[in-house]
């Protein structure tokens, strides 16, 4: 299967609205560990992108996430806003000029986008972040192409990981982010960061939904 244009838009569009369904819950996880914003910063995010999306019809794939990416950069702030702007456009630099690309191209663009957020937050797994559910995706969605899986048993597969991912954030403690600042108090809560990498993996996987 060839995801197109069409799709990353839909795509796109999906996440936004995951996004905005679930805002109030995302800011919720960040009272109890951060500063009660991300479902707030996201949401302004991720509208934005949808509000650029009408311009780019005719684009090419690279050029949206680029596009994506620098319009989260430009509106959500905080922690996230760069992390996940850094991601966008790392994988938009990859398929720059591609108006069609496959499970292995999307295998690395993920791979790309992992390692922006890996760079820019100086962030490795286990410190309780956004990494913990994106990156066991990434592997798992990489090892499915790799033996050969269809795109969508493998987007099925990574979002297993990505979920499971998510809530294993719950026992960590936080050493990155706001979150690190509760130290031990930290422990027992679910990670926002992770939580919404969940609900844009969910818009993903919808991709193979039509
Ligand atoms: P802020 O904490 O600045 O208010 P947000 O609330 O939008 O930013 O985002 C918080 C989320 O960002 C955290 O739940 C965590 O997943 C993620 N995060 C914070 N710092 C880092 C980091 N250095 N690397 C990766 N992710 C991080
Ligand atoms: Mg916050
Ligand atoms: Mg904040």
């Amino acid at each position: 299967m060839q995801i197109t244009v069409d799709h990353v838009i839909r795509f796109l569009e999906r996440a936004a609205a995951l996004i905005r369904d679930h805002a109030a819950e995302l800011t919720e996880l960040d009272t109890v560990i951060g500063d009660a914003d991300h479902g707030t910063n996201l949401n302004r995010g991720f509208s934005a992108v949808v509000v650029k999306l009408d311009a780019l019809q005719d684009g090419d794939i690279g050029t949206i996430l680029d596009v994506t990416g620098k319009t989260l950069l430009a509106t959500v702030g905080g922690a996230a806003g760069p992390l996940y702007g850094t991601a966008f456009r790392r994988a938009g630099a990859l398929l720059a000029g591609r108006y069609t690309i496959d499970g292995a191209d999307i295998a690395a663009a993920l791979e790309v986008a992992l390692k922006g957020i890996v760079e820019r937050g100086r962030v490795q797994r286990g410190e309780k972040t956004m990494l913990d559910a994106i990156a066991p995706g990434v592997d798992t969605f990489r090892t499915a192409i790799v033996q050969g899986q269809s795109l969508e048993e493998a987007a099925r597969c990574a979002l297993v990981a990505v979920e499971e991912g998510m809530r294993a954030t719950i026992p960590m403690q936080a050493t990155k982010g706001r979150a690190a600042f509760l130290g031990p108090r930290s422990i027992g809560h679910q990670d926002p960061g992770a939580t919404s990498a969940y609900y844009i993996a969910c818009a993903m996987v919808g991709l193979d939904a039509d």
